[in-house]
Order: C-alpha cells, then structure tokens, then sequence
C-alpha cells in the first residue's frame, strides 16, 4: 500500500535516533479534554523537536484552560473543529506522521439520556479520522478505546482476543469504533493500534466522573453519589501512567494490535469512595446511595500481560496517585469551580 511502517520511534531499537533529534508531527484529536491534555503535555517533554497539533470541537468536557502552561509553546498548534468533519480533518492532517485519537463523547450517563452523538462522534468521526490516515498516507494511527467495550466479568480478566460485549450506548460506540479500525485494518492495511484502558484519574479530569465529582462534591459540603450498593467493581490507572502507556505503544507496539491498559488496582466503588472519605477527614454519613444506572456493568478487569511483556508497568501507587489527585482538585479551585456550575 505504499506506506512507510518502519518509523522506528525507540532510541533502543534504533541507536541512531534519539527523540531530540526526532521532528515527528502528531495529531492528537480531543486534546482539550482529561486524557488528551495530559498526553500532549507528556508529548512535549518527551519530543523536544516534535509538533503536536490538537484538534478538538471543545464540547462541554474540552476546555483549553487544561493546556495554559503550554499554549504559547510554538511547538503546538490548536485547531477547533470536529472529528466528523471531513474538511476540518484534511487540513489538520497535513504534514502528519502519527495521529492519536482521544476525541470521544465519554460519560456513560450522558449516554443513556442521549445516545445519538456518541454513535456520531465516537463511531463516524473514527471513520473519518481513517480515511484521511488511508488518503495522507499516515505512519500511525492509534484508536484510544476502553475496557467497558468488553463488558462485564464475574471472575477473570479480559484478553485483548475476547468477544466485545458492550451495556450502554457509549460502551457500544467505541466498541463500534474499535471494530471499525479493525476492518479498515484487514482491508486496507491501515497501520493502527488499538489501545484499551481502565479508568483514569487525575488532574484535568471533568467534574462529572467519580474521582473529581466526590471531591469537587466533598470540598464544597455536599455528599458523595454512590450508585447503588456500591459493590461495582473497577480497575483505576492513574492518567500519567495511561498516557505513558500510550505513548509506549506509539514507539513499540506492533501495527494491527490491540493492547490492554489497567492499574492492577481492582476496587469497589464503596471501598474507593471509603479511602476518599478518610484523605478528606469526612465520615459515612456524607455517603447518599442513589438508584443505580440501568445497565451497569458490575465488573471490568483487563489481563494486562501483553503490554508488560512489550515493557510498560505503571509507576504510580494508587493510594499516593489518589492522595495527589485530591490535592490537585483542593489547590485548584479556580480550574473546577466554573465547570461545577455547569454538571
Ligand atoms: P473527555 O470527555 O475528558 O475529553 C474528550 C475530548 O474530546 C474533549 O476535549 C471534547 O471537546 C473532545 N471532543 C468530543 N467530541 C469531539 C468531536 N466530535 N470532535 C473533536 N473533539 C471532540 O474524555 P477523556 O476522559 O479524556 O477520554 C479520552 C478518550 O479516552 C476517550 O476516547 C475515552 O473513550 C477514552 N477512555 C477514557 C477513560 C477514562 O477513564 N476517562 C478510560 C478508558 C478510555
């Protein structure tokens, strides 16, 4: 098919190169929100020479403030525009070598009050992201997806090979999405990767999801949400050690694979929210159990062997990495404040 697959990213494999020396061009869609924010900043230490151009629709969840510090770097460029639209993706595609996809409609909630723009976006804008990597002869495309597309296990951990069994419309979306790269895969060669992770957490994240909402929740008075008894079960990566699996991948992983991202840190929800309550000085009774969401996965667990056997381990605790968490959202009121008004 023409395209040039031996853009060899490790300095280990190939002595030659070293980062600082490497003008690799990324584009990092969705870069506005959580995930994104955290890979682009992770990106510009990593890739002294390299570019990274963000383009992001800026929906409710992106918001540019998560990227100040480095918003004047003139190694970045921000484009608005949507992953669904054709014309906005061929001009940012220009000059490319890797696109990473983080753009995606992302709450499970939201999805189940209206599911049409998560099949828009997380679905038909990877559609369009593939076929501008099929037109502009991209290096790299990697497909940022989930551990929910898989579904529920009671025992066990899933395999990158198992079946994808999603419960709510967002799950569904990106399995759809992880499908489509699939196909485009088989039948046309794209040099894509699909990389599947467990719940982050971290600074930047929208106050809408578990971590940031309790706290946000707890710094303000108000009690913490817990969906019915509690007893779900999750595992949770801090976003640093994602976005550095990530970018593992990017530099090692084989094209055509799929890669499964956890924490190996499995807890229930009750038993986070309980290890919140005591960082915070809060007992019990601030705790409101709420009817539970339809369709809820009781437990997701991911057999992470493949991507530690390509040499990626996270480096953070959980207990430290949640410690540090909370105290980013107690020390920065100004960045959550204004966006709690709006969840
Ligand atoms: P997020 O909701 O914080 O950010 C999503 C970003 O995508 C926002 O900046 C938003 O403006 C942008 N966006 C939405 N629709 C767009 C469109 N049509 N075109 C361009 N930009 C658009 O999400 P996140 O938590 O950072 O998640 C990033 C990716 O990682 C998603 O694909 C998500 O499915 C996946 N993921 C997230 C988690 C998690 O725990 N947060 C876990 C596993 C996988």
């Amino acid at each position: 098919m023409g395209w040039e697959l031996n853009l060899n990213l490790n300095p280990h494999l190939n002595p030659h190169l070293n980062h600082t020396a490497m003008a690799v061009k990324f584009l990092i869609t969705g870069g506005a929100g959580f995930i994104g924010s955290n890979f682009i900043r992770l990106l510009l230490q990593r890739y002294p020479d390299g570019k990274v151009i963000n383009l992001d629709k800026l929906t409710y969840a992106g918001n540019l403030n998560n990227l100040k510090d480095i918003e004047n770097d003139p190694r970045y460029e921000f484009l608005k525009g949507d992953i669904c639209d054709e014309k906005i993706v061929e001009k940012a595609c220009k000059g490319v070598d890797i696109i990473l996809n983080f753009a995606a409609e992302s709450h499970v909630d939201r999805s189940i009050s209206g599911p049409a723009v998560f099949i828009k976006t997380d679905m038909m804008g990877t559609q369009v992201l593939l076929d501008a990597v099929r037109k502009f002869k991209i290096k790299r495309f990697i497909q940022v997806s989930t551990d929910e597309v898989y579904g529920s296990i009671q025992k066990g951990s899933f395999k990158e090979s198992d079946n994808l069994m999603p419960s709510s419309p967002y799950s569904a979306s990106k399995a759809a999405a992880d499908l489509l790269v699939h196909a485009y895969i088989a039948t046309y060669k794209v040099p894509a990767i699909i990389v599947r992770s467990t719940n982050n957490f971290g600074p930047y994240q929208y106050p809408e999801k578990m971590i940031p909402l309790f706290v946000t929740n707890l710094l303000q008075g108000k009690k913490v949400p817990v969906y019915g008894d509690g007893l779900n079960v999750r595992d949770w990566i801090y976003v640093l050690d994602n976005c550095e699996a990530i970018l593992h991948v990017v530099e090692n992983g084989e094209l055509g694979g799929i890669y499964n991202i956890g924490g190996g840190n499995e807890k229930r929800n009750i038993d986070i929210t309980r290890v919140m309550l005591r960082h915070m000085g809060k007992g019990e009774e601030v705790i409101e159990y709420v009817k539970d969401r339809p369709g809820h996965d009781l437990r997701y667990s991911l057999d992470c062997d493949k991507i530690h056997a390509l040499g990626w381990k996270p480096r953070h605790s959980f207990e430290k990495a949640l410690k540090e968490t909370i105290d980013w959202y107690s020390s920065h009121q100004g960045w959550w404040k204004p966006l709690k008004e709006k969840v």
